[in-house]
């Protein structure tokens, strides 16, 4: 048990317009996911993969991969789960890829463009996510998209992997964290499920400013406008695919407070930030 109780709550809270506002989870591993569980998350809104992995120097076994994320989800039996395929590359170096040293690493091969490097490595991490999905209402996210064309490929991979497995196939969705893809969100919408957009890395790159920058830690702002109008212009253009918000921005009360003005219904944060985001509509009415 933990030393401390987590503080719960509502899964989801009506908002005065009648519609539901959901509070999801982010996590990077089985305590995480305890701690979410315990939170009263509405499901894992960010399954961060690649966190299981950054200490291995070799590739883990398909085997392996299925294990670790089966144990990330086991807190939500049941219950929605978002797993995102591995992130590598910038500030998540994944040692097995070998990804090549670059000079600008935030602009370089990273998430689906390194998966889309690695057939064989994202074949079977899509196989381990399916299996270790199991017994859950599994989603699957595409990091670091740009292009529709990406979302095209790894769907055609989601779906081999299916039918290797002989699981149905989940809701197939993209990371919305690069300003092209929000910025031409009707090419996306017809290869999407759904849209998860991430603050963190869309900041990044809409202020041009390195993320943990220490000297430009001014330009973090999740409430930034810029950003935040993006985000708006990705909730108006989504049409009826769902968006949810999983980067910092979800957890921080004025940045949470706009995107919900926007339109946003679905926010996904660390466990953490769940109690403090909830009391800012909770009572009101
Ligand atoms: C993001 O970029 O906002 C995000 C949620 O992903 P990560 O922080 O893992 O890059
Ligand atoms: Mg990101």
């Amino acid at each position: 048990t933990p030393a401390q109780a987590a503080s719960t709550g509502p899964a989801s809270i009506i908002l005065p317009d009648g519609c539901g506002l959901e509070f999801w989870a982010n996590v990077a591993g089985p305590k995480d996911a305890a701690l979410a569980a315990q939170s009263g998350a509405f499901g894992i809104g960010l399954a961060r993969t690649e966190m299981l992995f950054l200490d291995r120097v070799d590739c883990p076994p398909e085997e392996e991969q299925t294990a670790r994320i089966s144990a990330m989800l086991a807190p939500f039996k049941g219950r929605p789960v978002t797993v995102r395929l591995l992130d590598a590359g910038a500030d998540k170096p994944v040692p097995f890829l070998h990804l090549a040293p670059e000079e600008n690493p935030a602009l370089g091969v990273r998430g689906v463009r390194a998966l889309l490097k690695h057939p064989d490595f994202t074949a079977a991490h899509l196989r381990a996510i399916l299996r270790a999905g199991q017994g859950h209402d599994l989603r699957v996210m595409v990091p670091m998209v740009t292009f529709p064309k990406e979302m095209q490929t790894l769907r055609g991979w989601l779906e081999q992997a299916c039918q290797e497995t002989g699981l149905p196939c989940p809701s197939l969705g993209a990371m919305v964290e690069v300003p092209a893809a929000a910025l031409t969100m009707p090419d996306l919408v017809p290869v999407c499920d759904f849209f998860s957009i991430g603050t963190n890395d869309l900041t990044q790159y809409t202020l041009a400013a390195e993320r943990g920058h220490q000297e430009l830690a001014a330009f973090a702002n999740p409430a930034n406008d810029a950003v935040i109008g993006l985000c708006a212009r990705v909730v108006r253009e989504a049409g009826s695919r769902p968006v949810s918000v999983c980067g910092e921005a979800a957890g921080d009360p004025q940045a949470a407070s706009r995107l919900v003005e926007e339109g946003v219904r679905k926010l996904s944060m660390g466990a953490a930030r769940l109690g403090p985001i909830r009391a800012l509509w909770q009572g009101r009415d």
